[in-house]
């Protein structure tokens, strides 16, 4: 049939076919604004620790155990939105985002450049070997120097997650603040050391070894995961070329890559194969495919839809979930807190009962709470202060002295704290007048 047809006899050249790097940049991109966003997530007030405290602070607000609904609800929405992106995309993350893998192909790239490129760290365990004309002590000097400069820097993330950025700011600048506790000096040490270790040492091992993130990414893989598909009717193409293989730093073979390997999606082994080919203006013989594997195009399609519309309605019911807990978190939030507790005082007949006033302020910003006592005759008690100034989050106590003469019986009466948002809190007290 294609005899009788003069079109066939046509050659066809693919043209437009990629040159570049597609996935080397964007993946680079991606990475640096992960570890951008890992320093703004805490820095912007969005989650962290406050260690005085011992509160989780998200959005700049203080959670106590009674803020349940806001903090369960952030996590829900971020674990439920996780697991769709495993399910989607597979160990995507590792690839695309996780800064271990990121500092790991950093170390790598470093050391390949400074002792030659077989000098790396073999996940199966072949000894490095640095290049005769390479091995000199100004190129490890400048390589550890790199990795401790590295640590240092790197080191002042997990301090955002702790201190305010002002406090950091301090710390690295070497300012005199007296809010510099001796915690954060140990908080940063400790950082600079394991990523120093890790940076020199470790790098991917983790990864294969020891993360158990990624086997918690990897439960949710399936055959219609995001993967690696190789272009098998050509794989004559592939006579004596390993070139996938090596570009891939986990030491796989991209054209066999199955549900249940250390694939990381991340690929290079798609770029280096299109690379290969764009000499003869042909794509690679490697894609990213969504959809059951080695199976026909339309199927692929309707299984990948199916079993991501099985997975979705389970975690959409959990996302729905994350999102109400967290619009309601939000909506009862108190960012204020009264409590009123009877004082410890000697017992002395005739003696004032005292009462402290205990408030909080759960935001980390500056307010003026003003108390009230209701119900109460005028005269009957004293307020050690009816003012309260606090400059950011934090507790402060009053003391209320019910003086001896009230009549005997039950009096009960109310502790008001006011805000200048408009915020009320009421203590109801119970005092027994003897
Ligand atoms: S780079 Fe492409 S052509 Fe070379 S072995 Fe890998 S899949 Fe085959
Ligand atoms: S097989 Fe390809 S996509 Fe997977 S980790 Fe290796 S280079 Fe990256």
């Amino acid at each position: 049939m294609s005899s009788s047809n003069p079109l066939s006899s046509i050659p066809i050249k693919v043209i437009g076919a990629p040159t570049r790097a597609r996935f080397h940049w964007k993946r680079r991109v991606v990475q640096a604004m992960v570890i951008l966003l890992a320093i703004l997530i805490p820095a912007s007030g969005l989650f962290r620790i406050d260690p005085e405290a011992g509160a989780f602070v998200v959005l700049d607000r203080q959670i106590w155990f009674a803020d349940f609904f806001l903090m369960g609800g952030v996590w829900i929405t971020a674990v439920s939105g996780l697991v769709m992106l495993y399910s989607t995309a597979g160990t995507v993350f590792c690839g695309w985002a996780c800064p271990q893998n990121s500092l790991s192909e950093w170390a790598n790239n470093l050391t390949r450049k400074l002792l030659g490129k077989r000098a790396e760290l073999s996940l199966e365990g072949h000894a490095m070997r640095v290049a005769a004309a390479k091995n000199k002590l100004i190129n490890w000097l400048l390589l550890g120097s790199a990795f401790l400069a590295a640590s240092l820097l790197f080191g002042l993330i997990p301090l955002f997650y702790f201190y305010p950025p002002d406090l950091v700011w301090s710390f690295i600048t070497f300012q005199d603040d007296e809010r510099l506790a001796r915690s954060l000096h140990w908080i940063y040490t400790v950082s600079v050391l394991i990523l120093f270790l890790d940076i020199a040492l470790i790098r991917h091992f983790w990864c294969r070894f020891a993360c158990i993130y990624r086997v918690w990414q990897h439960s949710f893989k399936t055959r219609q995961t995001l993967h690696i598909a190789y272009d098998a009717s050509r794989s004559a193409e592939c006579a004596k070329c390993n070139y996938c293989v090596t570009a891939c730093f986990i030491e796989l073979d991209p054209r066999k890559t199955d549900v249940y390997d250390s694939c990381i999606n991340c690929g290079e082994c798609v770029d280096a194969c299109n690379r290969l080919h764009a000499k003869e203006g042909a794509s690679g013989l490697l894609r990213f495919e969504l959809g059951e594997r080695a199976q026909k195009r339309a199927s692929q399609f309707r299984t990948a839809a199916i079993s991501w519309f099985a997975r979705a309605s389970w975690v959409g019911v959990l996302a729905v979930l994350g999102v109400s807990m967290l619009s309601w978190g939000l909506y009862s939030y108190e960012p204020y807190h009264v409590a009123v507790y009877r004082a410890e005082t000697t017992a002395q007949a005739n003696a004032a009962q005292d009462y402290t006033i205990s408030l909080a302020n759960k935001l980390y910003r500056p307010v003026e709470l003003h108390v009230n006592v209701e119900g109460l005759p005028e005269g009957s008690y004293r307020l050690s202060a009816e003012d309260v100034k606090m400059a950011t989050a934090g507790r402060k106590s009053l003391t209320l002295s019910v003086m001896p003469d009230l009549p005997r019986g039950v009096h009960t009466f109310m502790v008001d704290v006011s805000a200048p948002n408009g915020w009320l809190g009421r203590f109801r007290v119970q005092h027994f007048s003897e």
